[in-house]
């Protein structure tokens, strides 16, 4: 059990929290050359920006997946920069109402780009309202009660709809089908991390070198808040400890101080595939068993904290639950016996890998 567990102030949670301040929007690139990475997505937008403003024409909506804190809000700010138009941000669990959405859609201008954060999450008869407005630029609106009602059809400007998400199958398929544009973000490199890093250090003047940088970088489970998060702690304890430069030194020894290993895992990753390991000998074990056992919610376990296990080959998931692998088990200290071997075999054959 994780009762002593600080969630809310989880180091590596990829999650927006207090720990993020207003540095967050500093940090955030501006244009798609500053955009580090995600060179697929970027490319594909690159190329429609370009066909949509010679045409003259808005750019078609766009969907943005991917595990938070990959700079799915980044994008969708620059889209809009590059666009050349105004940048409206709103969430799904913002918009409670029919009529909170019309307030929007009536109140924008011409070729705007609406964020939609969290676009899973819109209540259903408020989708419903998106429909027309993605299609034919259209609200459909009744007005008044009973037989009095009546329906009337109004016009809202051509604008582009960005949505982002961290669970594209979560999305109903009427909606999934009016964006034209999908883009699924992915974890990044620790090259490319670095990369970022370096590039946050630059703009809050903190001295770095290439190899404190890759350390912070391959602690950061493959994301950009992360990594950003991690600099400015290390920061902190270069300036008290050190001589206030960042090297790999500086790096490790910040990290240790706030029990991040080696590969960016922390106490909470390492109780749960314990939990797996010890508890249901190394799995399968069904999400809804495995988040009851570590206290957390299945959503938060499936969104925030398996993507990253499963990159680095510690986690599979199976149809009949989660599998810790040989790695994990190597990573934690732990014998991986020959039932946990054969165990292993079983679940390659029944995941095709
Ligand atoms: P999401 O919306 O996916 O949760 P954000 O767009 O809020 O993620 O990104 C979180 C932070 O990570 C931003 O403040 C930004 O500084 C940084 N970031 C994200 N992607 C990149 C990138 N490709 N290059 C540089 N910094 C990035």
């Amino acid at each position: 059990m994780l009762e002593d567990f600080d969630f809310e102030n989880r180091v590596v949670s990829p999650e927006f929290s207090g720990m993020d301040d207003d540095t967050e929007i500093t940090l955030r690139p501006k244009t798609l050359d500053e955009y580090i990475g995600q060179s697929k997505a970027k490319e594909n937008l690159n190329i429609y920006i370009k066909a949509a403003k010679m045409r003259n024409e808005s750019l078609d909506h766009v969907l943005l997946y991917g595990p938070p804190g990959l700079g799915k809000t980044t994008l969708s700010g620059i889209i809009a920069k590059e666009m050349g138009v105004n940048f409206r941000v709103t969430s799904g669990p913002a918009i409670e109402k029919q009529g909170d959405l019309v307030a929007i859609l009536t109140n924008l201008n011409e070729g705007d780009v609406l964020f939609i954060d969290e676009i899973h999450r819109l209540p259903r008869n408020v989708e419903e309202i998106l429909y027309p407005a993605m299609e034919d630029f259209s609200l459909d609106i009744i007005i008044g009660k009973g037989p009095s009602a009546r329906s009337i059809r109004l016009d809202v400007p051509h604008f582009t709809l960005v949505g982002a998400t961290t669970r594209s199958g979560q999305l109903s398929a009427p909606l999934r089908d009016r964006f034209g544009v999908l883009l699924r973000l992915d974890l990044y490199t620790p090259e490319e991390l670095a990369e970022i890093i370096k590039r946050s250090a630059r703009i809050l003047e903190i001295p770095i070198d290439d190899e404190g940088a890759l350390e912070i970088a391959s602690r950061s489970r493959g994301t950009p808040r992360i990594a950003n998060r991690l600099l400015k702690r290390v920061r902190d304890i270069a300036q008290i400890q050190f001589d206030g430069a960042i090297t790999e030194e500086v790096s490790r020894t910040a990290l240790a101080r706030f029990e991040i290993d080696e590969l960016g895992l922390d106490d909470f990753d390492r109780r749960m595939l314990t939990t797996i390991i010890n508890v249901y000998g190394g799995g399968p074990v069904g999400l809804d068993t495995l988040a009851a056992a570590i206290g957390e919610e299945s959503i938060t376990l499936e969104d925030v904290y398996e993507p990253y296990l499963m990159q680095i080959g510690f986690l599979t998931r199976t149809p009949r639950g989660r599998c810790a692998t040989s790695l994990a088990y190597a990573h934690l200290g732990i014998p991986f016996s020959e039932n946990a071997a054969s165990k292993e075999k079983d679940t390659r054959i029944q995941c095709d890998l």
